[in-house]
């Protein structure tokens, strides 16, 4: 039985090498060279280029720096410098990630999702870290088209992290999955910005600076997703509630929509939701209405969700923003199916069908959305009034506010 004999470096190798083997990525094979990837004395346990730069500091900038950086007055000096900041400081960024991934616990990083996501990480940080100095306009270009393709071979990461700790969290030590998957995704949306800011100065769209919105309007950002999941929501359960929004209604203001792509359709899910389960009874038009309320100020804006879906019960409440749990019964083992809990069957993350609609999900919604919104210099709070309904505060920072509150 030699299985019964390997050590745990050597069951580590293994894994390794068959987690390789399985990833496919979107790089263009004539910008990534499988066989000179890691370098000739790097290994799983040994690699001293990574050590280097996982020592460094990041260097985070400001929302008014990437403001200020997205012109020149030729047009095009300001690309070639962003790519030069991101050749320094994505390898440094990625080499902090592995470094966590290395502190888990041994048998958690033994699950093949989670050993795939870190050799994602491994293997995007040598790709960029061996990339050659940029120095024209001819390198940047190789070097957007790789940044590009790593952020589609990153897309998935949160989905295959949450399929992944779902079994092995029970050996994390106590509140250390919250703070490992916090630090990940905080620095996953870092990271995501910088590289989407830099392929977005290549375009040349009215009223942008690469991602950020120079004049967004919150009111038309919150009724798109607000429209998005009552179709989801339809499409679901066959109605949806109204929603209503009031307050600073014709805000606008520079912002990064990217993060509340996110966070608002996962807000407005949470609130069909439990106003459509709670209402089941009720048609259409007779469901009671989701009233948003925007508030805007000189240094940050704030967007409640307040709806009539029953509230969260007090028993849920201390664990809601926990990572897996979820009161979505479809998805509840059998002996939970009462109680809520953390969730332990993927099927519907995988595979969603007629009955495993995409309108909750995994129990990340609440925690990933606060991680984010936390990032941005804010919070998101939620208020249940148990037996009538939830208010939800998402409360951000101004980017270009009066006293520096972020940095990405
Ligand atoms: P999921 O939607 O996948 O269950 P979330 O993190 O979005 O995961 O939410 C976790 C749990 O919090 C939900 O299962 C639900 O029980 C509760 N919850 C969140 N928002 C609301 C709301 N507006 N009204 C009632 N319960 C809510
Ligand atoms: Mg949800």
């Amino acid at each position: 039985m030699k299985g019964l004999s390997l050590t745990r470096l050597e069951v580590s190798a293994t894994l390794w090498n068959s987690v390789k083997r399985r990833m496919v990525s979107n790089i263009p094979p004539e910008l990534f060279d499988k066989r000179t990837k890691y370098g000739p004395k790097s290994t799983w346990f040994n690699d001293p280029a990574l050590d280097e730069a996982a020592a460094k500091q990041q260097v985070r900038i400001s929302p008014s720096t990437l403001l200020y950086s997205g012109k020149s007055s030729d047009g095009k000096s300001h690309i070639l410098t962003s790519a030069q900041y991101l050749h320094r400081e994505l390898p440094v960024r990625l080499a902090h990630r592995v470094a966590d991934f290395r502190q888990l616990p041994f048998v958690v990083g033994c699950d093949e999702s989670i050993a795939e996501v870190h050799e994602l990480y491994v293997r995007a940080f040598h790709i960029l870290n061996k990339f050659s100095p940029i120095e024209n306009f001819d390198g940047e270009q190789k070097y957007s088209k790789v940044v590009s393709a790593l952020l589609d071979d990153f897309r998935n990461v949160v989905t295959t992290l949450a399929e992944g700790f779902k079994d092995s969290r029970k050996y994390m030590p106590n509140g250390s999955l919250k703070e490992f998957l916090d630090r990940t995704l905080k620095s996953r949306l870092g990271i995501r910005l910088l590289a989407e800011q830099h392929l977005a100065l290549h375009e040349d769209r009215p009223n942008f600076i690469g991602i950020i919105n120079i004049n967004m309007n919150l009111r038309k950002t919150v009724e798109r997703w607000a429209e998005f999941t009552r179709d989801l929501c339809l499409n679901k359960y066959g109605k949806a509630p109204q929603v209503k929004i009031s307050g600073h209604v014709s805000a606008t203001f520079p912002y990064i929509v990217q993060p509340l792509d996110y966070i608002l359709p996962e807000l407005f899910k949470n609130a069909m939701r439990a106003t459509v389960e709670h209402h089941w009874n009720e048609e259409g038009e007779t469901l009671p209405s989701i009233h948003v309320t925007l508030a805007n100020n000189d240094i940050d804006f704030v967007v409640r969700i307040s709806d009539r879906g029953c509230g969260v019960e007090h028993q849920h409440l201390p664990h809601i923003m926990d990572y897996h749990y979820t009161t979505a019964s479809l998805f509840y083992s059998d002996s939970r199916k009462e109680d809520g809990g953390y969730m332990d069957d993927f099927v519907s993350l995988t595979n969603p069908g007629a009955t495993r609609g995409p309108m909750h999900g995994y129990g990340f919604g609440l925690p990933t959305s606060r991680a984010y919104a936390e990032f941005l210099g804010g919070s998101l709070k939620l208020e249940s009034l148990q037996g009538v309904g939830t208010d939800v505060y998402l409360r951000l920072s101004h980017i270009d506010g009066p006293k520096e509150s972020i940095r990405i």
